[in-house]
C-alpha cells in the first residue's frame, strides 16, 4: 500500500512537503506547486528538489503527485479561461519534469452551459495544445463527484475524452472515493464492482493515482464534500477494504481530508487504531 496525504510547499518548496511526509509515516504524497488563488507561479528551482529527493530515499518515500491548480478550466466556452488553462498545464509539465514526478492529477473542467459533449471537444483540444507524446509523466484525469457543470463525473466520460486526445498514451485517471460515491458508484458495499466497471470502460492499467476521502453526502448526491476518515458516508471499513485493495497496492493513495489530522487518518486506515479523528468541517480540498 502507498498511502500519503496532500501537503504543503509553503516553507521549504518539496523538502518541507517532505518532512510533513515523513512525519506522517506516509509512503507517497501530493503537493500543488502553485496557489489556487492564482498570481505567479514560485520559481521551481527554489523548491530545493535534491535535498528532498535524498530525504524521500531515507524514508522509503515513493510515487509523489502534483494535483494542476484548479483554477484550470479546460472546458470554459471563454477563449480567456481557456488560453490560461493551456497556459498553466504547459508550464506544470515543464515544472514537474523538473521535480521528477511521473504524475499531474487534473479536473477535466466545467462547462458552464455549453454542455457536455462540447465540454469533452474542448478540452481534448486544449490536452492537444499542449501535449507532443515526448512528456515524462501521466496526466491523469481526475473522476468528478458531479456537482456544477463538472465534466468526467461518470467513466464513460472519461473514457470518452481519452479517445479525443491525440497523445492518449500520456494520459491515466485519478479516482476519488469521495467524489465517485457522490457520483452514484456504490464503492461502500461494491468497490469490486466499481473496479471492474473501470477495466471494460477506461482499463485498470490507466488507474495510475486515487484521492482517498469520506463524504459528507449520501450515494448520489452530486456534491463535492470531503469528510474525514470514519466521520462520513462511506466509513472506516469501506475505505480500508479499499486502500487494501491488491488492486490499489502501487497506486499512490493521497488524503484530501480537513483539518489536518492525516497522521491519524493514515494509522486508522492501516489498522494501527481504531480511534476516529475529529469531525473538521469541510473547506476546499479538490
Ligand atoms: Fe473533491
Ligand atoms: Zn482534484
Ligand atoms: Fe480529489
Amino acid at each position: 500500500m502507498k498511502l500519503g496525504a496532500n501537503v504543503s510547499i509553503a516553507k521549504t518548496g518539496l523538502l518541507c512537503a517532505v518532512e510533513e511526509s515523513v512525519a506522517y509515516r506516509a509512503d507517497t504524497y501530493m503537493i500543488y506547486t502553485r496557489s489556487n488563488r492564482g498570481g505567479p507561479a514560485r520559481a521551481i528551482e527554489t523548491f530545493n528538489r535534491d535535498e528532498a529527493r535524498a530525504l524521500m530515499l531515507e524514508h522509503g518515500l515513493s510515487d509523489p503527485v502534483v494535483h494542476l491548480s484548479y483554477l484550470v478550466n479546460l472546458a470554459s466556452p471563454k477563449t480567456e479561461t481557456f488560453e490560461y488553462g493551456v497556459s498553466v498545464l504547459a508550464e506544470e509539465i515543464k515544472r514537474v519534469e523538473y521535480l521528477g514526478f511521473s504524475y499531474i492529477v487534473m479536473h477535466p473542467g466545467s462547462h458552464v452551459g455549453t454542455g457536455t459533449d462540447a465540454a469533452l471537444r474542448r478540452i481534448a483540444e486544449g490536452l492537444d495544445a499542449v501535449l507532443s507524446g515526448t512528456e515524462n509523466l501521466f496526466l491523469c484525469l481526475e473522476t468528478m463527484a458531479g456537482d456544477g457543470s463538472k465534466v468526467g463525473n461518470q467513466l464513460e466520460e472519461i473514457a470518452e475524452l481519452m479517445t479525443l486526445v491525440k497523445h492518449r498514451e500520456k494520459l491515466g485517471v485519478c479516482i476519488d472515493t469521495c467524489h465517485n460515491y457522490s457520483a452514484g458508484y456504490d464503492i461502500v458495499h461494491d468497490f469490486d464492482g466499481f473496479l471492474q466497471r473501470f477495466d471494460e470502460i477506461i482499463g485498470l492499467p490507466l488507474l495510475k493515482v486515487a484521492h482517498i476521502n469520506d463524504s459528507k453526502h449520501p450515494l448520489g448526491a452530486r456534491k463535492d464534500r470531503h469528510a474525514n476518515v470514519g466521520r462520513g458516508t462511506l466509513g472506516v471499513e469501506a475505505l480500508r477494504r479499499i486502500v487494501h485493495h491488491p488492486v490499489l497496492a502501487e497506486v499512490p493513495q493521497i488524503l484530501e481530508t480537513p483539518g489536518g489530522h492525516y497522521a491519524h487518518e493514515i494509522l486508522l486506515l492501516r489498522n494501527e487504531t481504531d480511534e476516529l479523528p475529529p469531525d473538521a468541517p469541510s473547506g476546499e480540498e479538490s
